[in-house]
C-alpha cells in the first residue's frame, strides 16, 4: 500500500457476520451477502444498509466500521502501463497471479482472450483489461508488484 498500511484478510463472509442478516433488501440488493461483497469493493457505503443504523445493531455497526477501516482508508492504487516501452513480451501476463486465477490457460503458457484478466497483450502491446481484478484492490489489498518486477523494460508501474 502506498501509505504503508496493509488491510488484513477480510472476506465477504467476515463482513456478512456484521450485517443484520435479515435479507430485507432495503439496501437495494437481494441479500446481505451481496451487500457484503459490494462493501468490500467500495461500491456501497456501510450507511447504505438502513437497518444497521438502528440502535439494536449498534455493536455490529461499530464492529463493521472497525473491520473495514483499513480498506476504506486505503488510498487509490493501481497499475499503469507505458505502451511506448512495452515490447509485448507477455511476461507480466503470465506472472500475474490474478491473471492466472482468471484464466488457467495462461498458466499453461497459452495466450488469453479472457475479459476477466488484469493484463493482456493486444496487437503487440500490453493492455489493462480489468484493473479491479488486480490483487492490490480489496478484498485482497495485497502489496503485489510481480508484474512490475518481471517487466524488463520498465513499462509497468505499480503505485
Ligand atoms: S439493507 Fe442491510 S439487512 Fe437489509 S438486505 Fe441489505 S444488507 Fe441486509
Ligand atoms: S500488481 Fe500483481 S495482481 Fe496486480 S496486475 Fe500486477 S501482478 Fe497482477
Ligand atoms: S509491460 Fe513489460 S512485461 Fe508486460 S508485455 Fe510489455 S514489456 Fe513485457
Amino acid at each position: 500500500m502506498p501509505d504503508g498500511k496493509k488491510p488484513g484478510k477480510v472476506t465477504v463472509l467476515t463482513v456478512y457476520r456484521y450485517l443484520p442478516g435479515t435479507n430485507c433488501k432495503k439496501c437495494g440488493f437481494a441479500s446481505c451477502m451481496v451487500f457484503a461483497s459490494k462493501l468490500l469493493t467500495k461500491e456501497v457505503k456501510i450507511e447504505d444498509c438502513p437497518p444497521l443504523l438502528e440502535p439494536k445493531y449498534k455493536d455490529k455497526l461499530e464492529g463493521l466500521r472497525e473491520l473495514l477501516k483499513p480498506i476504506l482508508e486505503t488510498k487509490e492504487t493501481g497499475v499503469r502501463v507505458d505502451p511506448d516501452k512495452c515490447t509485448g513480451c507477455g511476461n507480466c501476463v503470465v506472472v500475474c497471479p490474478a491473471n492466472v486465477a482468471a484464466d488457467p490457460q495462461i498458466g499453461r503458457g497459452l495466450a488469453t482472450t479472457s475479459d476477466e484478466v488484469v493484463l493482456r497483450v493486444e496487437d503487440g502491446v500490453i493492455q489493462i483489461i480489468k484493473l479491479e481484478k488486480c490483487r492490490r484492490f480489496p478484498p485482497h489489498g495485497l502489496d503485489c508488484r510481480v508484474c512490475e518486477q518481471y517487466c524488463y523494460t520498465g513499462a509497468i508501474e505499480v503505485f
